[in-house]
């Protein structure tokens, strides 16, 4: 299986409910390694690049102050196949249709609030990944 770079997204309710360290750890007992993390402010411009795909949709704005309640923690992970697989833990967008066992059907709470962001292809990763970190904030052990 390719070793991937992917990134994740806690959202405000992870945050803010204290979700982080629960869904953190099913990534690291999936066997992903932590190559960065860094807790910041959703500013503005960042914010409208990584939802670009979604600006024209009438929840954007919505989406726009949820991501911008609190700060975020973003994180870039390792692992074989990482973009699947932490796409599986999550489980789909809307937490009330995601399966007990998802991180999003256990700990999520509707389409919004659904703990996590990550990406949704290899091709999304790579460009997610540079989004958010600098080529000396990832660290390979
Ligand atoms: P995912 O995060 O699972 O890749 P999308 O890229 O389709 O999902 O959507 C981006 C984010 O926009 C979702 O995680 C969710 O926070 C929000 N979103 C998507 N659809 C809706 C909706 N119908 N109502 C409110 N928010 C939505």
């Amino acid at each position: 299986m390719p070793l991937q770079t992917t990134l994740i997204l806690f959202k405000p309710d992870a945050i803010s409910k204290g979700l982080c360290g629960a869904a953190l750890t099913r990534f690291e007992a999936a066997g992903l390694k932590i190559r960065g993390l860094r807790m910041l402010k959703f500013e503005d411009a960042l914010l409208r690049e990584h939802y670009a795909h979604i600006a024209a949709k009438p929840f954007f704005p919505e989406v726009a102050r949820f991501m911008q309640s609190t700060p975020i923690i973003a994180l870039a992970l390792r692992g074989p196949n990482a973009v699947q697989k932490v796409r599986d833990l999550l489980g789909p967008t809307d937490s009330t249709k995601a399966a007990k066992g998802t991180i999003r059907g256990d700990l999520g709470k509707d389409v919004m609030a659904n703990v996590c962001h990550a990406s949704d292809s290899v091709e999304a990763a790579a460009t997610e990944v540079q989004r958010f970190f600098p080529e000396d904030a990832l660290f390979d052990y």
